[in-house]
């Protein structure tokens, strides 16, 4: 058996030695729920007799890790979102890895160039669509979705949530800032509603009538689906993969970065490096369905049933760099006012 301390949020650093010291382990900070995490961590301590410890940081991950410093117990950050793993290299609290392994697993687009992040999965974000209320063909694309034709039916979670300014952040990438303005305030015109709630609680309006289409990340569906009270909801809709003119289907990561202070580095390459392979790859994508970052890797039974559809290439660090001006646009147009 191997002890996961759940660790809560907002802890002081003398908290460290909560982890077991241990010669052969590996200590993770991680904003994921911590269900998705135990199966890999399993698995990865079953094979190699490595112990691993998670402890879930749902807030202030970078302000924990700023404050303990040298002294961080935590070799490994897991966490979702381009934005976040950027926040985390930024405050200095990362070190460099240069694996083989890792490059010949993740595709370049999906890792730093520096080495201070890796993906892990991918996700696209794509419009959940009304089963009743929305044809075939009738999406297509981001642009479209500024199109008056949309006019009351669009349902979106706050713009200034970290997928929705990605998204923004791509769009600036594909046509500059002035085209990014006003596309953003002709989705802000076509609002049902004021935005609010999370990805979910989208379709849930949806399937409630309020509006026939909205923006969310493509796993939620597994997780509707799963769900006896949200199953309903999920089953209003279809999943429409919209592309960029000119480019794909947006879309983002759950990654891991080392720590700077790393007490156990060895070990926590080791499991970087198992959790890019194909076996852990095949449990991430079962166990939230998410897409494997590993080209080679089968997807689950239902993100297959989505169908194919093409990715965007733009690469995460270019959207990264993007986010700022994305944010200020964002605000600029106060999109949240909209509805
Ligand atoms: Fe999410």
């Amino acid at each position: 058996m191997i002890r996961t301390p759940l660790l809560a949020a907002g802890l002081m650093a003398s908290t460290a030695l909560a982890f077991p010291a241990l010669a052969e382990q590996v200590n993770i900070y991680s904003h994921r729920q911590p269900e998705l995490l135990q199966p890999l961590v399993d698995a990865f301590a079953a094979e190699t007799g490595i112990e691993v410890n998670v402890a879930f940081v749902d807030k202030g991950m970078v302000e924990r890790l700023v404050a303990e410093g040298d002294r961080s117990p935590a070799d490994l950050v897991m966490t979702v979102d381009i934005a976040r793993l950027g926040e985390v290299v930024a405050a200095g609290v990362t070190q460099p890895v240069t694996s083989e392994v890792l490059d010949a697993n993740i595709p370049a687009g999906f890792r730093d160039p520096e080495g201070q992040w890796f993906g892990l999965t991918t996700r696209a974000r794509i419009v959940y669509a009304s089963r009743e209320r929305v044809a075939d063909g009738e999406v297509t694309s981001y642009e479209d979705l500024a199109d008056p034709k949309w006019k009351g039916r669009i349902c979106t979670r706050s713009f200034t949530s970290d997928y929705n300014v990605a998204l923004t952040a791509a769009y600036m990438a594909h046509h500059g800032p002035e085209a990014t303005k006003t596309w953003l305030e002709g989705v802000k015109a076509n609002l049902a509603v004021k935005p609010s709630g999370n990805d979910r609680s989208q379709v849930k309006s949806i399937w409630a009538g309020e509006c026939d289409i909205s923006l969310g990340n493509t796993y939620y569906m597994g997780q509707m689906l799963s769900d006896p009270e949200q199953k309903d909801w999920a089953d209003s809709v279809r999943i429409v993969f919209p592309e960029f003119e000119g480019g794909g289907t947006h879309m983002n990561i759950s990654g891991v970065a080392m720590t700077k202070a790393a007490p156990h580095r060895e070990a926590a390459l080791k499991l970087m490096e198992w959790l890019a392979s194909d076996e852990a790859q095949a449990i991430y994508a079962e166990t939230n369905n998410e897409f494997p970052v590993e080209p080679g890797v089968k997807r689950s039974a239902l993100v297959e049933s989505w169908g194919e559809f093409t990715p965007d290439t733009l690469s995460l660090t270019e959207i990264s760099g993007l986010r700022p001006d994305a944010l200020r646009l964002i605000e600029e147009v106060d999109f949240d006012a909209g509805a």
